[in-house]
């Protein structure tokens, strides 16, 4: 292992019944509340009712921010940036998925910064201080309940930059099971992508002695392999539902990759394409992954093929290293296909046109990923096996 330090400071508050426990932590952070929410999911589900009728019991001064789209733009964390300092705002609210979330966390920073929030991004500047933030999650898939990382897009310029600060953990985060039932079926797959996605950063990785990190890991993808077709199959069933919301928050809260690097490669690539085409973040990285894990896969075959045993149950009796890593790949194709995840850009209708723009995008801060570096033309040749 590497030496680490280990810090979460986000109060996780998980389980039935618990969108209840607003009335104790709203109040500790003042009584002005800007509440940040998505295209109208919440509203239909009901959700909307239930906390803002909690937020008036309490007496709190409500501000809104509606409208956040999926892939969170620049422009609209500035008019929450402009909302926080025109109306004194004490303490962010953030009610939807993992873009409702990235985009609150960048508002709570850009609200104490007197420059422009994308500064962060393009790594000229890092937060000093930010407002709190809380949450109230509806989609099992980011981790960024439980994180300080965010990722917006600047549609001027068609980049999609992740960034991160520990000042931008949630000070709380309310996971509800119930808030995520009426997800369709589509975004759930694209959810459960994208915590197997996190997992698989972590795994991919050259430090040794890592044994519990590495068991964690497995038992995370396996749990998400098991609990998938049952849940697309059954979609309401909230035992399944908090299953994989667990999942989410564990795979990207820190604690899987305690002491070592991830490689983090293929997130990247996929911003590159969701920044050019405004594709779901999920079913970019169910087209790109296997073909990242083809393209690295001799960086260290003993750790593909472990995979392959672990957590796809190969049979290794009679196959080279090489074959039993490939049936691993394999299997995952297979596994992400038999849920309905996307396979190939053509999916999404993209073409070979614009791969060197993404290209360029991917590679804008250098070569990338700690498991195997890749250079513009790694990303070109995996792209173009995704076509
Ligand atoms: P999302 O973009 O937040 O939501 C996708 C769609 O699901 C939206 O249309 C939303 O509708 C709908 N939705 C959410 N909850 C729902 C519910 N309970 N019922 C019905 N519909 C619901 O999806 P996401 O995958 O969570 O977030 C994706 C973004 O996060 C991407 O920009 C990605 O790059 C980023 N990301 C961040 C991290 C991180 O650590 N911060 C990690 C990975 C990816 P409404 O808008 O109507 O609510
Ligand atoms: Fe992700």
């Amino acid at each position: 292992m590497d030496q680490f330090q280990f810090h979460n400071p986000t109060k996780l508050i998980f389980g039935k019944g618990q969108l209840e426990q607003l009335r104790q932590e709203v109040p500790r952070f003042g009584s002005k509340v800007l509440l940040v929410y998505g295209g109208g999911s919440i509203k239909k589900s009901g959700l909307y009712d239930r906390v803002v009728s909690i937020l008036k019991e309490l007496g709190v001064k409500i501000t809104e921010l509606a409208g956040v789209e999926p892939n969170p733009r620049l422009s609209t964390v500035h008019r929450g940036v402009e909302l926080c300092q025109s109306e004194g705002i004490d303490l962010v609210l953030a009610v939807g998925g993992g873009s409702v979330l990235d985009c609150a966390k960048a508002i709570a920073v850009g609200a104490k910064y007197d420059g422009d929030m994308w500064d962060f991004a393009e790594r000229k500047a890092a937060p000093v201080d930010a407002l709190p933030l809380g949450t109230v999650l509806t989609m099992a898939a980011t981790g960024s309940e439980m994180n300080g990382n965010s990722v917006i897009t600047n549609e001027e310029t068609q980049e999609k930059l992740g960034w991160g600060s520990k000042l931008a953990y949630p000070v709380f985060s309310i996971l509800e099971p119930a808030n995520t039932a009426t997800l369709p079926k589509e975004q759930t797959v694209y959810g459960m992508v994208d915590i197997m996605s996190h997992v698989f950063e972590h795994y991919f990785h050259h430090t040794p002695n890592t044994p519990v990190q590495d068991g964690f890991c497995e038992t995370v993808l396996r749990t998400v392999i098991e609990t998938a077709p049952l849940l697309i199959n059954d979609l309401e069933n909230e035992t399944y539902r908090e299953t994989i919301l667990y999942c989410g928050t564990m795979a990207l809260n820190g604690v899987l990759n305690m002491g070592l690097s991830g490689d983090w490669a293929t997130h990247n690539i996929e911003h590159a394409v969701s920044a050019v085409y405004d594709i779901p973040h999920g079913g970019g990285l169910a087209i790109l992954f296997p073909n990242w894990m083809r393209h690295v896969m001799h960086h260290d075959i003993a750790r593909f093929k472990r995979l392959a045993i672990q957590v796809f149950e190969v049979d290794p009796a009679g196959k080279s290293d090489e074959e039993i890593a490939e049936a691993g790949i394999e299997a995952l194709r297979a596994f992400w296909d038999s849920i309905g995840a996307p396979s190939r850009l053509a999916d999404y209708q993209i073409d070979d046109s614009k791969l060197e723009l993404m290209a360029d995008k991917a590679v804008r801060f250098g070569a990338f990923g700690n498991f195997a570096l890749l250079e513009k033309q790694d990303v070109l040749d995996i792209y173009r096996s995704s076509l």
